[in-house]
C-alpha cells in the first residue's frame, strides 16, 4: 500500500539520528547555493523561520530550567559554582587567544594579498563593558524577558529562585510552601516540555539549514572566497587545535577524567546548530537540551552555567581576535611585538565577555582590536565578506567550550551522571533520546 510504504520511508528517515540529518542538510545546502547561485538567496524565510523557532525557546527554557536548579541551590553554593564557571571561562578564553596567535604566527595569513585597501571601510562599534554590566540589573525583569535579554533575565530568574528556596525553608505556613513546591513543580513541568519542543523544532532543522547554506553560498560564491582561503584555513586549524588540546583533552579527558568521545557526542547537536546558525544565543535551548538529555548534567549547574556561557564565554571569538590580528599585521607588512600580542589577549577575553553570543560579534569586536593595535580598521570591512564562514567555526568553539565547563564544573559539584547518558552508553544509545 502507498501509505504504508510512506510511512516506512518516514520512520527510515527518522530513524535516522537528527545531527546526521542536519549534518547532510548542510552539505546539500552548500552544494546547492554553489550550483545553482544567486536564485537560491530565495530560500531565505526557510531559514530565518529555524532560527526564530529557536529563539523562542530560549527565555522560557532559561526560566523554566533556572528556578528549577534554584531548588538544589543555597546562596553559597551558588556563589560557589558562580565563581568556578566565571573563573573557567576566563582562562580557557584567555587559552583560545593564545591558541589563535600560535597558530596564526605560524602560518601568517594574509601575506601576499595585494589591493585589500579597496575594501569597505564599513566598521561597527565595540561594546561598552560597563554598560554591559549594569545592564545586568534589569529594571523591569518581564521587560527584560520581554525582549529576550538573557544576562538581566538571568539575574533576576536566579534571585526569585533563590528567594522561593529560602521561602520554602523559613516559613510557617504550609500553604505558603505547597505554592513553593507547586511553582517548582511547574517549572519542571516546563522544562520537560520545552525540551520536546527543542526536538520538534530540530525536525524543521533540516530544512532551515538546507536553507541557511543555500543563501550562504549563492550569495558569495566560490570567487569571493578563495582570496580568504589561507585566513579560513587557519581558523579552522586553530579552532581545532583549541577544540582537542584545551576542551577534550585538557579539560575532559585530564581534568574530568572522562572520554572526550562523550562530551561530542552528548553535545553533537548543539555543535551542529551553532555551525548552522552561528549564534551562541539561538543555539541555546539545544545545548541545554544536549546538557540535560545526553551529558545528564543537573540542571542547578547547567541552568546557570549555558545561558551564562552563551554570552560571556566565546572562545572561538576570542581566538579569531589573535588569528585576525595577525592576518591585519600582515596585511601591512607589520609584525606584532609580543606586548601587541599580550594586548590582543587582554582585549579579547574582556571584551569577549561583553558581547552578545549573535552572528557577527567576532567580527564587530575585530573593531576594538584593531583600534587598540594600531592597524587599520578598514580591514573589517575586508574580511566581513567571508565573515559568515568564519562565524560558524567559532560559534562552534564557543559552545564547545561552554559544554567543556559546564561538564567540569558539574564534576566538581558532583552534579553529574557519568554512569549514565554519552558517559557510558556511546552513540548507539543515546540515538532514541535525540529523537523523542
Ligand atoms: N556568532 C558568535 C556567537 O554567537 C559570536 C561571534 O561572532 O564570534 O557565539
Amino acid at each position: 500500500m502507498v501509505g504504508s510504504g510512506t510511512m516506512g520511508y518516514w520512520s527510515r528517515y527518522r530513524s535516522v539520528p537528527i545531527v546526521y540529518r542536519i549534518g547532510a542538510a548542510f552539505v546539500l545546502g552548500s552544494l546547492f547555493g554553489l550550483l545553482v547561485g544567486e536564485p537560491a538567496t530565495a530560500l531565505e524565510p526557510l531559514g530565518d523561520l529555524f532560527i526564530d523557532l529557536l529563539s523562542m525557546l530560549i527565555i522560557p527554557i532559561v526560566v523554566f530550567t533556572l528556578i528549577m536548579g534554584a531548588r538544589r541551590l543555597s546562596p553559597s553554593n551558588l556563589g560557589k559554582i558562580g565563581g568556578q564557571v566565571v573563573g573557567a571561562y576566563a582562562i580557557t578564553s584567555a587559552l583560545a587567544v593564545f591558541v589563535g596567535l600560535a597558530v596564526a604566527n605560524l602560518i601568517n595569513p594574509g601575506r601576499g594579498l595585494e589591493g585589500w585597501q579597496d575594501a569597505d571601510a564599513e566598521t561597527a562599534e565595540a561594546p561598552d563593558i560597563q554598560e554591559v554590566l549594569l545592564g545586568i540589573v534589569p529594571e523591569n525583569p518581564l521587560g527584560a524577558m520581554a525582549e529576550g535579554e538573557v544576562l538581566p533575565t538571568i539575574f533576576f530568574v536566579i534571585v526569585f529562585g533563590l528567594a522561593l528556596a529560602i521561602v520554602q525553608e523559613n516559613v510557617d505556613s504550609e500553604n505558603v510552601r505547597d505554592g513553593v513546591e507547586t511553582i517548582f513543580d511547574i517549572m519542571e513541568a516546563g522544562a520537560e516540555a520545552m525540551f520536546k519542543v527543542v526536538w520538534g523544532v530540530m525536525e524543521y532543522g533540516v530544512i532551515g539549514v538546507f536553507a541557511l547554506m543555500a543563501v550562504v553560498f549563492g550569495e558569495a560564491g566560490t570567487d569571493a572566497i578563495v582570496p580568504f582561503a589561507m585566513l579560513i584555513l587557519t581558523l579552522a586549524l586553530a579552532v581545532t587545535v583549541h577544540i582537542a588540546l584545551v576542551h577534550l583533552g585538557g579539560i575532559v579527558a585530564m581534568l574530568v577524567g572522562e572520554s572526550p568521545r562523550a562530551l561530542l557526542v552528548g553535545g553533537k547537536d548543539a555543535l551542529i546548530t551553532a555551525l548552522s546558525i552561528r549564534s551562541s544565543s539561538g543555539t541555546l535551548p539545544v545545548t541545554m537540551a544536549n546538557a540535560d538529555d545526553n551529558l545528564h548534567i543537573d540542571e542547578s549547574v547547567y541552568s546557570f552555567s549555558l545561558p551564562l556561557g552563551a554570552t560571556i564565554n566565546m572562545d572561538g571569538t576570542a581566538l579569531y581576535q589573535g588569528v585576525a590580528a595577525i592576518f591585519a599585521a600582515n596585511l601591512v607588512g607589520m609584525s606584532l611585538t609580543l606586548g601587541q600580542q599580550l594586548t590582543v589577549v587582554a582585549v579579547a577575553v574582556l571584551a569577549s565577555v561583553g558581547a552578545a553570543g549573535v552572528p557577527g560579534t567576532g567580527l564587530i569586536m575585530l573593531t576594538l582590536v584593531l583600534t587598540q593595535l594600531g592597524l587599520p580598521l578598514e580591514v573589517v570591512g575586508f574580511v566581513a565578506g567571508v565573515d559568515p564562514l568564519l562565524d560558524r567555526l567559532r560559534t562552534m568553539t564557543n559552545i564547545s567550550g561552554d559544554l567543556a565547563v559546564t561538564t567540569l564544573v558539574a564534576k566538581w559539584n558532583d552534579a553529574v551522571d557519568f554512569t549514565s547518558g554519552t558517559w557510558a552508553a556511546g552513540d548507539e544509545a543515546i540515538a532514541p533520546a535525540d529523537d523523542d
